[in-house]
């Protein structure tokens, strides 16, 4: 408390506020109690002051769990259709599962959750660290931020004594020197949730950063974060959650963590992080290069794994979590936890670029400024096009990494061309053309897995619930590092996106780190049951993932979104591939549609993507 005293609170009479935490009711209208959970919710409307414990709706987390599935049914029942997601109309949700804070594997993450200002859709983003758990010894399940505060602030949280804080001396500040001084200024023992520059600036590709190197990446909280005026959010818990049998569930938990986590098909996550990916994608044809109009890179072993992780000076892993796929690189005088897949494909052979520490350092910076580094990339990559093809002289051109580095900081903090580019490629391409290679769908930038190599992905993307991400349904798993289905069909692709779109959803909703890859349906099941104490069947796991799906296109869909936004850039269907596995390939239309439609037909949605009024009203 002593270092808490240099801090300065805001307007102390309206915002120093402790209060007492409101208890939930134990049973009534919102369903009763269940053990995992704290049954609690942290309410703060900035624009008023009010600040309130509540009891978590127990009935729709039957119904969806936790994280993003909670998260989503939140949102659709709060927000009024058709606000502005930078108004202070817009919530940010921060939402936990019944699993956090125990030492389930790989339970220790957190989803953050809005109205997209990238898309205008729904939006949840999953992120690492430490700060779920902080949230849920604090005694809540999920944070819910209302409102606006009139300047900029930070939100100190300790248990049930909640303060507003002035964050004038940290705005305009990167998120990892902000991360630092309140570290500084509190202790190690608090988490912390930052924007940088990016996130003050409202830009679209604004993350939220915790514990320096994790993100909450995708389709702008960071942004939404910025409009509130919140600068960080510092937060610690002294609780606990209760489970039914603590001796039980250790035991259980041992076994699960030898006999399923620390196998080869999860540990190489350790061992190499996600540089593992290159050499798949090179191997698979689904590399992207140069903005998306080829795939492979003759000198892609110039910043491969091998390269990378000659520099490794230390590894880091997430709360709770079994794996540790965090490596902290030392490449010449930068040092940076990561870089993953995405960050190293996006600032290498997508931008023509082969310099190793160069991909570091941009990795660095983006993460520092607050920015995505996919949607920045490709942003600047289709610049670089742009340029090179004279239609928008954007004044850089491939392979210029430097000028690449320096554009993520004008972006992020909106200054010359990075003002312009901050747009995303979804605005810029209507304002300036280029609109066929503008590697988009519905506003949120293309991840770094080529769909014409991997068909799936071309769906997947198209019906991702918050615009173009490999995280819904990661068909190139199935189709390049399996191969277990056809890459160059449509054939089965709706059945593939489908039985991985709601798997995903059901994994999110609890929590669970990706990287876990060999968990099962029925082990979910038995975990929840540990935490809860309830029972569930793998049946309604399957129905709670479908539902989770159904309930983020009804929300979408209330934006106005249907089928017609489901869509890939002109690029995929009319250029071919010229290298790699997949030469030759690029989609026929007619496929697109098809699998479309097969996915319309799995999700009991009409031909025009539309759900019917019998799912919605189930929801
Ligand atoms: S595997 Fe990596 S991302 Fe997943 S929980 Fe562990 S450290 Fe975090």
């Amino acid at each position: 408390m002593k270092r808490l005293l240099s801090a300065t609170p805001v307007a102390a009479n309206r915002f120093a506020c402790r209060f007492v935490r409101s208890r939930p009711c134990s049973t009534g209208k919102w369903g009763r109690e269940m053990l995992g959970y704290q049954n609690n919710l942290l309410r703060i409307n900035l624009s008023t002051g009010i600040v309130q414990a509540e009891p978590l709706r127990m009935d729709w987390a039957k119904k969806y769990i936790g994280s993003k599935g909670l998260a989503i049914k939140y949102l659709y029942e709060e927000l009024n259709p058709g606000i502005d997601p930078l108004s202070e109309d817009n919530k940010l949700i921060f939402m936990t599962t019944p699993l956090t804070g125990t030492s389930i594997p790989c339970s220790g993450k957190l989803s953050i959750a809005a109205k997209s200002p990238a898309t205008g859709t729904i939006c949840d983003c999953s992120i690492g660290g430490h700060a779920a758990l902080k949230i849920k010894y604090a005694g809540y399940d999920a944070m819910i931020l209302e409102g606006k505060y009139e300047k900029p602030c930070y939100i100190f949280i300790e248990d049930t004594h909640v303060e507003i804080m002035d964050a004038g001396q940290y705005w305009g500040l990167g998120a990892h020197v902000t991360e630092a001084m309140l570290s500084e200024l509190y202790g190690h023992e608090y988490s912390y949730l930052t924007i940088g520059p990016a996130g003050e600036t409202k830009c679209g590709m604004a993350c939220i950063n915790s514990d320096y190197y994790r993100q909450a990446g995708r389709g702008g909280m960071g942004a939404v974060m910025g409009s509130k005026n919140v600068k960080a959010v510092v937060i610690k818990g002294t609780g606990s959650v209760k489970i039914p049998n603590i001796r039980e569930a250790c035991r259980r938990i041992i076994e699960i963590e030898k006999e399923n986590v620390l196998q080869e098909d999860n540990t190489y996550v350790f061992d190499t992080g996600t540089t593992a990916f290159l050499e798949a994608c090179q191997d698979g044809g689904i590399l992207p290069k140069k903005n998306f109009s080829d795939t492979t890179d003759d000198r892609w072993t110039e910043y491969n794994g091998d390269v990378l992780l000659k520099g490794l000076e230390g590894k880091r892993g997430c709360g709770s979590c079994g794996l540790g796929c965090g490596n902290f690189l030392k490449l010449g005088d930068v040092i940076c936890e990561g870089p993953e897949y995405e960050s190293i494909a996006v600032a290498g052979p997508n931008v023509c670029n082969a310099d190793a520490i160069k991909i570091l350092k941009s990795n660095k910076v983006a993460d520092d400024m607050g920015l995505d580094t996919i949607s920045a990339g490709d942003t600047i990559a289709w610049a670089m096009e742009m340029t090179e093809k004279g239609i928008h002289d954007f004044g850089i051109h491939f392979g210029e990494i430097d000028k690449y580095i320096e554009y993520l900081e004008l972006m992020a903090r909106a200054e010359g061309i990075g003002a312009e580019l901050a747009q995303g490629v979804k605005r810029l391409s209507e304002k300036y053309g280029g609109q066929d290679f503008a590697m988009h769908v519905k506003g949120l930038e293309y991840p770094q897995y080529e769909p014409r190599g991997s068909w799936g992905m071309a769906l997947a993307y198209a019906v991702s619930d918050r615009g173009a991400c490999h995280m819904r349904a990661y068909a190139a798993n199935e189709e390049i590092f399996t191969a277990t289905a056809p890459p160059y069909t449509s054939e089965g692709k709706g059945e593939i996106v489908y039985r991985m779109g709601w798997w995903s959803a059901v994994k999110f909703s609890f929590g669970i780190c990706d990287f876990w890859g060999t968990i099962t349906l029925d082990l979910m099941a038995e975990i929840l049951e540990l935490v809860t104490g309830e029972q569930w069947t793998t049946k309604e796991l399957e129905e709670i993932g479908v539902r989770v799906l159904n309930m983020a296109r009804a929300f979408n869909q209330r934006e106005g979104f249907n089928g017609k936004d489901d869509t890939a850039p002109k690029r995929i269907f009319r250029e071919v591939l010229r290298s790699g596995a997949g030469a030759g390939q690029k989609i026929p239309e007619a496929a697109f549609e098809d699998m479309k439609q097969q996915y319309y037909k799995y999700m009991g949605w009409n031909e025009k993507g539309i759900v019917p009024e019998a799912i919605l009203e189930a929801l």
